[in-house]
């Protein structure tokens, strides 16, 4: 039993908790004054552990505001680049407040070598970051030779700032991605000036600061069946945390978080951490079963009781992971969950849908 990790060729730096702003559905529970950050010195070991993987290909800076870590930000970018990686930077374009400043800024990540970046826009981003940022960020980042230029937008039902107002305001028709798109789907067109520009969408998900959120600003998940998933991105695109610790993914902020916390960067080397995680139990079960059947492996094996309104993946994994006594109940189970974990992945390699096994997981 054993996932490969780094097997999407993709690494994530949450590169700090702190952030220029205060968003209300902050998955991260980030804002203005936390401190917590990563130097350049530990981002270039983690690059280099990254690049020995023959398929490594993409990096990001994510965070928090990536942007506050200064100088640092660009040497990393610029390392990655010399070796040859991809690099996506999130932001929120608190930077971009005139035009001119908004060229300046991107015209050093285009020295230093970027050629992906995201501005994060919607109703919650707005009250800190003002629409006009977005628009100067946007234009700043047009035929400067980026390879695709992407505005994340999370919404909910209530929501004013969705795709069709982003493509009103800055008066462009965009194609929408988001994670759940099929490939064929979506238009992946470059335009001419050899940038994919596109709006990537995501519904909000009640987990980190977002749990305070009105519940009627979610869009529920009638058919809870339909969040039992797999999770494919569980250590197979592994992130560094603010604390220099490694987490199995940037689904959630993880530090300290049973299951998804893998261990401390700064005393052993990413490799060996990630070697003993694509061995452990529930990280397996996590990338063969998904959080929705752990559980309900849990409720079988115990008098817990989850909620049954979640939103989303991640939400589920939130709440099991964040349960000490759940988490206790899965360790102490861990012989009969690797059986399961077995017997789904030998239907799995075999090419045997998987969704017959599903009764008998119950
Ligand atoms: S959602 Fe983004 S911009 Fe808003 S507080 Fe969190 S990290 Fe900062
Ligand atoms: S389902 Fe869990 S392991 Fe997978 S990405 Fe979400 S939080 Fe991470």
């Amino acid at each position: 039993m054993s996932i490969i990790p780094f097997n999407d060729g993709v690494f994530s730096f949450v590169t700090t908790n702190g952030c220029t702003a205060k968003c209300s559905h902050c998955l991260m529970n980030c804002k203005p004054g936390l401190k917590h950050k990563l130097n350049f010195e530990q981002m270039r070991k983690a690059i280099d552990q990254f690049t020995r993987k023959k398929n490594a290909h993409l990096v990001v800076f994510t965070g928090g505001e990536s942007t506050l870590l200064g100088e640092d930000l660009l040497r990393a970018i610029r390392y990655a680049t010399l070796k040859f990686l991809k690099t996506r930077l999130v932001t929120n374009a608190h930077w971009a407040s005139s035009l001119e400043r908004a060229q300046n800024y991107v015209k050093k990540l285009r020295e230093v070598g970027l050629t992906e970046i995201d501005f994060s826009v919607d109703d919650y981003h707005e009250p800190f970051v003002p629409l006009d940022n977005i628009r100067n960020a946007w234009l700043a980042s047009k035929g400067v030779g980026f390879d695709s230029v992407t505005l994340a937008n999370s919404f909910g039902p209530k929501d004013k700032i969705n795709p069709d107002f982003i493509r009103e305001y800055l008066g462009e028709d965009l194609p929408e991605v988001s994670s759940t798109s099929s490939p064929d789907s979506v238009d992946l067109k470059r335009s001419e000036d050899g940038t994919f520009y596109n709006i990537h969408t995501s519904t909000l998900q009640k987990s980190g600061r977002a749990e305070d959120l009105d519940s009627e600003q979610f869009i529920g998940v009638e058919n809870q069946e339909l969040l039992d998933c797999a999770c494919k991105w569980v250590v197979v695109e592994p992130v560094l945390s603010p604390l220099g610790h490694m987490w199995a993914c940037c689904g959630i902020p993880a530090d300290n978080i049973p299951i998804l916390d893998l261990g401390d960067a700064n005393k052993e080397r990413i490799d060996t951490i990630l070697k003993r995680a694509s061995k452990d139990v529930l990280i397996n079960a996590l990338y063969y079963l998904g959080p929705y059947k752990l559980c309900k492996f849990v409720e079988e094996h115990s008098d817990i009781r989850f909620k049954r309104n979640f939103g989303g993946a991640c939400e589920i994994c939130s709440v099991l992971t964040g349960n000490k006594k759940a988490v206790e109940v899965l360790r102490a189970n861990e012989k009969s969950l690797a059986a399961v974990v077995q017997a789904v992945r030998f239907l799995k390699e075999k090419g045997i849908p998987t969704g017959l096994l599903n009764k008998n997981t119950r």
